[in-house]
């Protein structure tokens, strides 16, 4: 379907970062001709860019159910997150040990022991797909009481701790990169003072994000040095970006995604972890397929006695895109600090393999995998077994 894709390819890679949806190219490139001006400039050109960079921020406050001042245009989800946290530099920040890392190590960095306190909270999980049941979260910090409940938390850690902490008097932020055009979502409800969101996940382009800020609670702006987003964001407009990322907004809310994952997409990825679990010994999975406990869209399994990261190069040789863990982490021999927190198994952890759908994945990607993966895995067991 998209040109950047190889025909033959089988990408299964969504969570990472998603292909630029044709009419957000499209629009895009209408855009760098006639929206090329500074948009924060006074002259007829600079207006026209600033009146497409406000329809954006009014089609994403519409669909989150926010207030356009609410929204603050960034870089993408990294920046969303350190702006948040550098906002509480020298506080209590708290945050779950599944985080995205522009949450865990801007927060170790940063964190201090004033007060009010800050809260960061995924709503769903990048490598398993857990969802968290936030309004819950927001529910019982006003009661001063930690949780201890939804799914995606209901582990201790090592130390008995609930893995979700939240008390009275603090702000509640939450990383909301993975849910948007995937669930759907309604701000107020969530009651959260701050969330996190990004284009690339939904078909928009690499570098643009937002941050909604609750109208009265505490922002400092991250980069310094400019009036824009009303002195909460200096730099010169990513004009061209901003209107991608307002095409691909338009697009969610014209398909209704959300209700697509929630029956195709879900039903794909349940197909698919149902033949994976009667095909192939020694699998399980990590992400939990009851309604409602994780995203439609991510699967996550373990595979033992074969390690994540041969799985994928062998899917890679046959055309079958997928990831170990978080992308942001490849390179990285840890296993995944998720997983190790989730199952504190390093094994389980190591022979891990996200499978992430998107709204063009079909059955025959699911039968494409199931062709080759049993035998890869196969084979892995059985060196392994050599080995040991
Ligand atoms: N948070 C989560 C939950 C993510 O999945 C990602 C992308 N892997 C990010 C933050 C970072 O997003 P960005 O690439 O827009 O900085």
């Amino acid at each position: 379907m998209y040109a950047i894709i190889n025909a033959k390819m089988t990408y299964l890679d969504y969570a990472a970062t998603s292909p630029l949806l044709p009419e957000v190219r499209e629009a895009m490139h209408r855009a760098e001709k006639r929206f090329f001006a500074n948009a924060s400039a006074l002259h007829t050109p600079g207006h026209l860019a600033m009146n497409e960079i406000e329809r954006t921020r009014e089609l994403l406050a519409k669909m989150i159910g926010a207030e356009p001042d609410e929204i603050v245009f960034t870089s993408g989800a990294s920046e969303s997150n350190n702006a948040v946290i550098r906002t509480f530099e020298g506080h209590q920040i708290e945050t779950s040990p599944l985080e995205h890392h522009s949450i865990i190590e801007t927060a170790r960095e940063y964190k201090g022991d004033k007060l009010p306190k800050l809260y960061s909270y995924m709503q769903a999980n990048n490598e398993t797909g857990e969802i968290l049941d936030l309004a819950e979260v927001v529910r019982r910090a006003a009661k001063d009481e930690s949780v201890d409940c939804p799914e995606m938390f209901d582990k201790k850690n090592d130390w008995g701790k609930p893995l979700v902490t939240v008390r009275k008097g603090g702000y509640i932020h939450s990383d909301l990169t993975q849910t948007l055009g995937k669930i759907p979502i309604d701000i107020k409800k969530l009651g959260v003072d701050y969330a996190t969101f990004s284009a690339h996940k939904i078909g928009g382009p690499v570098g643009v994000g937002a941050l909604y800020v609750r109208r009265g609670v505490p922002f400092k702006p991250l980069i310094i040095g400019g009036n824009q987003e009303n002195k909460r964001r200096g730099g010169t407009y990513n004009t061209v970006g901003i209107i991608g990322f307002g095409a691909a907004l338009e697009y969610v809310l014209r398909e209704k995604t959300w209700k697509k994952y929630d029956k195709e997409v879900r039903r794909l990825r349940d197909g698919l972890a149902k033949r994976i679990l009667t095909e192939i010994p020694g699998s399980s999975l990590n992400t939990n397929l009851t309604y409602g406990a994780s995203l439609p869209n991510i699967l996550n399994v373990s595979f033992r006695a074969a390690e994540g990261e041969s799985i994928q190069l062998y899917l890679d040789a046959e055309g079958i895109v997928v990831s170990t863990g978080s992308a942001c982490a490849a390179g990285d021999t840890k296993p995944s600090h998720v997983l190790m927190a989730k199952t504190g198994d390093a094994e389980v952890a190591h022979s891990s393999i996200r499978f992430s759908f998107g709204l063009e994945n079909t059955k025959e990607d699911i039968d494409k995998v199931m062709e080759v993966l049993p035998g890869i895995i196969n084979r892995l067991q059985q060196i392994s077994t050599i080995q040991s």
